[in-house]
């Protein structure tokens, strides 16, 4: 039993199905975006969406001004790596 799990709001990993409410079909698209009012700039939200779907997804999240980019969600199992790990700036200095 762990507490962590359940808080810990990392989307699970098993299943890839349509963010949209009440539909079940598997997700094919990414869409990814941030609300600067809550979230830091570098943070990213992701929302899945299946063909039906990701358009309408995408339009919401524009209308908003909260979408940052729409990707193709790679299938298989154990696909579901984060698209972009931060890394710290100004280290690319060469001697
Ligand atoms: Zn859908």
């Amino acid at each position: 039993m762990n507490l962590g799990d359940m808080l810990g709001g990392r989307e699970p990993a098993a299943e890839a199905i349509c963010s949209r409410k009440g539909c079940r079909a598997a997700a094919t698209t990414q869409l990814l975006w941030n609300n600067p009012r809550i979230h830091t700039p570098e943070r990213r939200k992701i929302w899945l969406a299946c063909d039906e779907h990701a358009g309408w997804l995408e339009r919401y999240l524009r209308e908003r001004s909260l979408w940052k980019q729409t990707l193709p969600l790679a299938p298989g199992p154990a696909a579901s790596q984060p698209p972009a790990q931060s890394r710290p700036e100004g280290t690319n200095r060469r001697p």
